[in-house]
């Protein structure tokens, strides 16, 4: 990776350093870029509409009201009815909906050169992750439903109770149960990158044995890293590709990243995030399922909301939710990121390496949207926003900031 160190003339300009960045960017690989994430917008509006037409049919044709015939058949009990209805549930629009995640990720994927595994590697993934949802919905679906039974209107908030409960056990559980079936974790080898790193996490008291390298580079390219578990469970992990593909400014900036996150309980702050729009989720559902039961109920088979045969009908009532709660999810998010982002670049106090590690994210994610493309589907900072307080931390924390121009080519570089 080559830089040119060009001599300020006269003051340091934000506005010139950020372009600087943002011009590596150009032709064909920016319109890959573009063409890569805003694709990304429809498949959001797609995936929620397949979803919902999923449902649809399973009412239409009555499978939903057959399903449960057949698990009231099998049990007496009303929570292992339910869980044989949502096992099938499952089970069934997994399969309906197979060409879609084919589509969406292998051949997409694949076609954007963002993934290195063959077909039979991503789907032996999937299938794990199908095997994962088969043991957990129908749990967190049968205790859903004991609430709804015992409190037909309050239901939405004691449902709202039991996510979070899974949600809890799942962050803690996770890390050492559920990350280590795709991919394998270590401990970061000792030398002076590690030093570094542990330097910035002492100052602020992160125990660096929190710290963990997985084998990313297995399914693709993508460079990242991530705060996960809870708890005793807690810890940073990122990918070789970080390691593997750049500087070690970028990863110190990446990792002071990462460190905010940590140091700011940004886990609790999403936890709560997706708890409020879940509860809100639930509450509309709760209040629009029951006219719906009511008027197309006779024709569907489905004979109340506590009926296990209702689950399409919720599951459309809260998917359409949640896809008009996106921006609104994404802006909160981004806001956290956005305190990472200027948590890292005091911490690390790397601005070029981070201004370069979110230029090189736009392998995945477009470089400069729009205002209002950003609020919308952005959960990050986009990178123009990156570099920007990148280059504006430098004009306000160095004494005599220098402006860098990235050789043209360190996009491409491995
Ligand atoms: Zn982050």
């Amino acid at each position: 990776m080559l830089e040119l160190l060009v001599a300020a003339t006269g003051a340091f300009d934000v506005e010139t350093a950020t372009r600087a960045y943002l011009d590596t960017l150009q032709g064909p690989a920016r319109a890959k870029s573009d063409a890569y994430f805003e694709g990304g917008y429809w498949l959001l509006l797609w995936g929620t509409l397949v979803g919902v037409l999923v449902d649809w049919l399973l009412l239409r044709f009555r499978i939903a009201s057959a399903i449960r015939g057949f698990a009231e058949r099998v049990s007496k009990r009303a929570w292992i009815v339910t869980a044989i209805t949502a096992f099938a549930y499952t089970l069934i629009g997994s399969i309906v909906t197979l060409p879609w995640t084919i589509y969406t990720g292998y051949v997409r994927e694949k076609r954007y050169d963002l993934l290195d595994q063959d077909f039979g590697a991503w789907a032996g993934e999937q299938a794990i992750g199908l095997a994962m949802a088969l043991v957990l919905v129908p749990l967190v679906v049968a205790a859903i439903y004991a609430v709804i039974r015992r409190a037909p209107r309050s239901w939405w908030l004691w449902g709202t109770g039991v996510i979070g409960l899974f949600m809890l056990v799942g962050m803690v559980l996770g890390p050492v149960f559920i990350a280590p079936l795709f991919n394998e974790y270590t401990e970061l080898e000792a030398g002076p990158l590690r030093d570094r790193i542990e330097a910035v996490a002492a100052k602020h008291d992160i125990p660096a044995e929190h710290i963990y390298v997985f084998d990313q580079s297995k399914q693709n390219k993508r460079i990242s890293a991530n705060v996960s578990g809870l708890g005793p469970t807690i810890r940073i992990s990122l990918n070789d590709n970080l390691l593997e593909r750049t500087g070690e400014d970028e990863i110190l900036a990446v990792m002071g990243h990462e460190m905010g996150h940590y140091k700011l309980n940004h886990i609790w702050w999403i936890v709560g995030i997706m708890l409020g729009l879940f509860a809100l989720g639930l509450f509309v559902t709760s209040r629009v399922a029951p006219v719906l039961i009511r008027r197309f109920g006779e024709r569907w088979g489905v004979r109340e909301v506590g009926d296990p045969a209702s689950l399409p009908v919720l599951a459309i009532c809260l998917g359409l939710w949640m896809l008009a709660m996106t921006p609104a999810q994404n802006s909160l998010i981004r806001w956290a990121e956005s305190e990472a982002d200027a948590f890292g670049l005091d911490a690390a106090r790397e601005p070029d390496g981070f201004a370069k590690v979110a230029m090189r994210l736009s392998e995945y994610r477009k470089i400069e949207p729009g205002a209002l493309e950003e609020m919308l589907f952005f959960d990050h900072p986009s990178g123009a926003t990156r570099v920007r307080m990148a280059m504006q931390w430098k004009a306000d924390n160095l004494a005599d900031p220098q402006m860098v121009v990235p050789d043209e080519g360190y996009l491409e570089s491995e």
